[in-house]
């Protein structure tokens, strides 16, 4: 066996053993404390409501460990199993060995099979265990719809970019990585300013906020924060879930304000302005633009990983593929990665939680911080949040503090 093998093989086994491995915890813990209501909350949230949080996060979790064992043969099967090698093949009897349409049919297929694999998880997801804790607002006909127009603008965008990422890489020599970089960073720039202003209206509808002291009130905090926004938006998030949420999108002249539907309809409005506070703390802190500094950064060394690794021939045999290319190996290398980086987890979601808690004091300093308590007491009661998640499984993943050490800091900054 290549050593490359070993190491691809070792990685693999590591993190998906590793990822059922926290799911066991998780679900171990959540139900070990699924009888009673931690102390800190057992005036506020019910002992129905708790076990109910425990068994939707048991129920979620459960299935991404089947998701995590479905990822681990699907990855396997395209690389060491020959599916890659068998599709580059096939789409050689029709067009060009090793052009750009061949390139990018290979990449294509791949996704398509990628999602079809991800489809019975998803309808699992919203039909079955969103639906059996009340969550799911969606039929049938808006899921499928959704997909297909997900499905076409990932086509729009996504084509594109591969077309000239290959080309990139075929006619910029040894530096293509830092040319294809400079287009990735332009892409990344425009699709944050077009999926606000533009994509999201193919989803959803934006109606503007109509209840007018709620308006004044979000537009005092507004003036107070220094904060100029290009409207107050509501969205129908209900018309899919019950799940709430607030957010801000766009930068520069196109920032607007967006409350879901199911979030203003379950908020008192200083608990709505101190959600509000807590976003344009994101915003004011800088938050965004930091998360891609660092993103930008990280896809300059991923890109110059991936300008050495295609010229060696050992990365496409130890994977299982003899075709080698500018195609094969943008395909292998992105399939392969999250196998890599996944025990970097941990160092991502400390970063989040720590902007978290920045935006949460920024909020303290801005609204009433009991307020923000208030509201996020009854967000993780609505949205079946788990309080008592298993702590090396909340590292991994979680990118929000637990709701206990969240509101134990606020309730140290009211004033
Ligand atoms: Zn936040």
């Amino acid at each position: 066996m290549h050593w490359f093998t070993a190491v691809f093989l070792a990685a693999l086994g590591f993190t998906a053993l590793l990822q059922l491995w926290l799911s066991q915890r998780h679900i171990r813990h959540v139900v070990a404390n699924r009888n009673a209501v931690p102390a800190e909350f057992s005036a506020s949230i019910p002992l129905a409501a708790h076990q109910k949080a425990a068994d939707y996060t048991a129920a979620r979790t459960r299935l991404g460990a089947l998701e995590t064992l479905a990822a681990a043969a699907l990855l396997l099967g395209l690389t060491l199993g020959g599916v890659l090698q068998f599709l580059s093949d096939a789409w050689e009897r029709i067009f060009e060995a090793g052009g750009y349409v061949h390139g990018i049919a290979l990449i294509v297929s791949v996704a398509l099979i990628s999602s079809v694999i991800d489809l019975p998880f998803a309808l699992y997801r919203t039909f079955v265990i969103e639906a059996r804790f009340g969550f799911n607002r969606t039929s049938l006909a808006l899921f499928f719809a959704d997909l297909a127009k997900q499905a076409a603008l990932g086509a729009l965008l996504l084509v594109p970019l591969l077309f000239c990422f290959l080309w990139l890489m075929t006619r910029m020599g040894a530096m293509w990585w830092v040319y294809a970089w400079a287009t990735w960073v332009a892409f990344s720039l425009v699709v944050q300013f077009l999926y606000p202003t533009v994509f999201v209206r193919w989803f959803n509808k934006f109606s503007p906020l109509e209840d007018a002291s709620l308006r004044s009130r979000i537009e005092g905090l507004l003036t107070k924060c220094g904060f100029r926004s290009r409207g107050l938006f509501v969205m129908d998030g209900s018309k899919r879930s019950s799940h709430g949420n607030a957010y801000f999108t766009g930068f520069g002249v196109a920032k607007r304000i967006v409350l879901f539907d199911t979030l203003v309809s379950r908020l008192d409005p200083p608990e709505i302005e101190a959600v509000l506070a807590h976003e344009l703390g994101h915003f004011s802190l800088r938050h965004v633009w930091k998360r891609m500094g660092l993103a930008f950064g990280a896809s300059l060394a991923i890109l110059w990983l991936l300008g050495w690794l295609i010229g060696r021939e050992w990365f496409y045999t130890a994977l299982g593929v003899h075709t080698q290319g500018t195609a094969m190996a943008l395909v292998l290398f992105f399939m392969i990665a999250p196998v890599f980086t996944f025990p970097l987890h941990p160092l991502a979601s400390l970063y989040s939680r720590r902007h978290e808690f920045e935006a949460d004091a920024y909020a303290a300093r801005q609204a009433d911080a009991r307020d923000l308590v208030r509201a996020l007491v009854k967000l993780y009661e609505d949205n079946a949040s788990t309080l008592t998640p298993d702590p090396l499984h909340s590292a991994f993943y979680d990118s929000h503090p637990p709701a206990a050490s969240r509101i134990a800091r606020l309730q140290m900054q009211q004033t």
